[in-house]
């Protein structure tokens, strides 16, 4: 497609939605049996999964540190979630993102309450339509809370993108392939933190300010979602009645 055409004349995108504007979106906590704790989130056509498990005891055993909890992380695309069939196994692509989740939640965990043990975090990522590291983020997040697991906050993604020249809150997959630069964003909004962010591509000093204030935006909009759907799991126990 043309980049020109990413962005229409009256100033709206390809898919009608305004430079600012986040992706349709639906959160749930408490999906998953088998977990000790579990999220699901669709942005978009985007649609991920986390579960959580731990904190228990660290293993295999050597791995275990005195002083602290070991925190892992997997970031996995099915082999069904995008356009041509994906290998099923781990792609350096993937380990990375990994490691960019984890080192995200390691900024809001007290690891340090929980010595010798391991918290694991799968996120599994069942259809990829752009932001699936920022929204695997949040979702891994609430799956966190639902496992009972302090935070110093919650954490929220959202990417912003320059597509045909103008930013835009939340690329969909058609702008993330023709934008000029990509900005996924992570933040603690609570405790006012940074927790992920990347840049591909080049944005001015301006443009990189501005886009760090739609995703902020974008951010505490996803945040307060992020409560509710917390809410809602917890009401469904009768220990929250609001
Ligand atoms: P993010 O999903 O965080 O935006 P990328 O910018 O790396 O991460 O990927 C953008 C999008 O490109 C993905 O969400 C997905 O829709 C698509 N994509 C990534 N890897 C593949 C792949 N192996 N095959 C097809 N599409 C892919």
């Amino acid at each position: 497609m043309e980049k020109a055409l990413l962005i229409r004349e009256d100033g709206t995108r390809v898919d009608g939605r305004k430079p600012d504007e986040l992706r349709p979106f639906r959160m749930e906590v408490g999906v998953l049996e088998n977990a000790d704790g579990s999220a699901y989130i669709e942005m978009g056509k985007t649609k991920i999964y986390a579960a959580v498990y731990g904190p228990k005891e660290a293993h295999p055993r050597h791995i275990a540190q005195p002083h602290r909890a070991i925190l892992q992380c997997r970031y996995h695309m099915a082999t069904f979630s995008v356009s041509e069939r994906k290998a099923p196994g781990m792609t350096r692509r993937e380990h990375e993102l990994s490691k960019v989740i984890r080192e995200a939640l390691e900024s809001v965990l007290f690891l340090e309450e929980y010595p010798r043990s391991m918290i694991e975090v799968f996120v599994e990522v069942i259809q990829a339509d752009a932001g699936t590291r920022t929204a695997g983020l949040t979702a891994a997040s609430l799956a966190l809370a639902d496992a009972g697991i302090p935070m110093a906050d919650l954490v929220a993604g959202v990417a912003v993108g320059k597509v045909a020249g103008r930013l835009v809150l939340d690329l969909s997959e058609e702008e993330d392939k023709n934008c000029e630069a990509d900005l996924p964003v992570g933040m603690a909004p609570s405790i006012n933190s940074i927790v992920l962010l990347q840049l591909n591509g080049r944005l001015t000093r301006e443009e990189f300010s501005e886009a760090m204030r739609m995703a902020k935006k974008g951010i505490e909009v996803l945040y307060e979602a992020q409560k509710k759907a917390l809410q809602k799991r917890f009401a469904a126990y009768g220990e929250v009645t609001d």
